[in-house]
């Protein structure tokens, strides 16, 4: 493959470095130089591209962590349960995968997923039948018949939508092994699920200390990394003691799960966009005030621990949680680094280093992707202004000029128009009963949502 020059933009690396003026200097999908050097072997070598980068910063696209492409922006678990088809749902995450790379999105981590397909769109984008980000899959979210956030909705053994239930450690064994032979880069676990009549509040930890430690060594023997829905203290710290890799959201940590992540220096990815699109936004859904605040507490709860956690040297990953309405794909995916400035005191700079440099740790690509140095492969987005200046600007798909990914360049125009699929959404007459007293008394309050349904 002959060079493409990138020029006269502003280079962000994504390596926490302010920005700088140059060029960047593409060979066989690489960078092959950076700044005056890049200029200086342009003008040795014959130069086939050109991309005037004026006005323009130039950094590594941006990886998501957390996004479930297969969901299609679903309502409810319930309609990913029930409503969903195998390889309709396949079609439907290609077409929505286009939105990712308009919002310059290079790579994602999909953690689980419906029929476990989406190692069928990863195998798709990378021989280069569909256009898509580079993926990293989980299969199944493995869960112990207790369940996981869904609660009875899930069935007691084999698969729902994307859980499938382990009863026994013969299970656990054979299931891990099972997923990595039919191509899971991560196996991913529900650590926590929430039980009727809990005795206290939040999620409760749904595997013993021995369970997870088998599902680590076996996914290990097979050099597969482990990946974790954790909230509460315990379930951190026991999946910290097992063995985990990475970390979801790590909500409510206390100081011995904190140290047992701080120790091992395993990633958490706090996938807070779900909760902070809601305390932002959730006026404009008809969310209660009750609710808003409960998710903003979610995210405050975390301050002291996540800012300890990044002080001590954890890396913090971006993950948007996409594939629920209230995170459509293409929309939200910058919006974890506005979470990490506001909340957890991170400059900007240092934001855009978790959503490139340290979230390749995802895609299992660390030192390859997320940074413009040489050698690194060419994953690169241009988009117009100074990005650490106005995050927010990865948000409009007009701002985003180039997008390639292994110096390929991406399509980047709008996807075509879609129309409704017969049977995919669930149905909902509304979530307000229609009592007389509603037909014919005064306003009511719109009726909150029940926190136990949600993800
Ligand atoms: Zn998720």
């Amino acid at each position: 493959m002959s060079d493409l020059i990138i020029e006269n933009g502003r280079i962000i690396d994504g390596t926490g470095k302010p920005a700088f003026e140059g060029s960047v200097l593409v060979r066989d999908g690489k960078v092959k130089a950076v700044g005056v050097v890049a200029d200086k072997e342009a003008s040795e070598a014959p130069v086939t591209k050109r991309i005037d980068a004026a006005g323009h910063t130039v950094m590594p696209g941006l990886i998501d962590t957390h996004c479930h492409l297969s969901f299609d922006d679903a309502g409810s678990n319930a309609e990913i349960f029930h409503q969903r088809r195998n390889a309709l749902s396949a079609l439907v995450a290609a077409y929505n995968a286009r939105k990712l790379l308009r919002a310059g999105v290079t790579g994602l981590l999909d953690p689980d997923s419906t029929f476990e397909n989406m190692t069928d769109l990863r195998d798709a984008i990378e021989a280069n039948i569909v256009e898509g980000p580079r993926m990293s899959c989980g299969s199944y979210a493995l869960i112990t018949g207790v369940g996981g956030t869904a609660g009875r909705l899930i069935n007691d053994e084999g698969t729902t939508g994307y859980y499938m239930a382990v009863n026994s450690k013969d299970e656990i064994v054979r299931e891990v092994r099972r997923q990595i032979k039919y191509g899971a880069d991560w196996i991913k676990v529900h650590v926590t699920g929430i039980i009727p009549r809990q005795a206290h509040k939040g999620e409760l930890c749904v595997w013993t200390l021995d369970e997870l430690k088998l599902l680590c060594d076996t996914a290990h023997e097979l050099e597969t990394p482990v990946m974790g829905h954790c909230r509460g203290a315990g379930a951190t710290k026991r999946a910290a003691e097992a063995g985990f890799d990475l970390i979801f959201h790590a909500t409510a940590m206390d100081d011995d799960a904190l140290q047992a992540v701080v120790d091992r220096k395993i990633p958490i990815a706090p996938a807070l966009t779900f909760q902070a699109n809601m305390v932002d936004f959730g006026h404009k859904i008809g969310t209660a005030d009750y609710l808003m605040k409960l998710f903003e507490s979610e995210i405050t709860d975390s301050i002291d621990t996540m800012t300890a956690a990044h002080k001590a040297g954890v890396p913090l990953l971006t993950g948007s949680e996409a594939g629920f309405s209230l995170v459509p794909y293409g929309d939200w995916h910058y919006r974890e680094m506005e979470v990490f400035v506001k909340y957890f005191g991170l400059s900007p700079l240092e934001a855009i280093q978790c959503a490139t440099q340290k979230s390749a740790i995802g895609l299992k690509m660390e030192g390859e992707v997320g940074v413009i140095a040489p050698g690194y492969r060419a994953d690169i987005i241009c988009v117009k202004g100074k990005v650490e200046e106005d995050i927010a600007a990865l948000g409009d798909p007009d701002n985003i000029a180039t997008v390639m990914i292994d110096g390929v360049e991406k399509d980047l125009s709008e996807p075509p128009e879609r129309r409704p699929i017969p049977g995919w959404r669930l149905a909902s007459i509304g979530e307000t009963r229609l009592t007389r007293q509603v037909a014919f008394g005064p306003a009511q309050p719109p009726q909150p949502l029940i926190v136990e349904e949600l993800h």
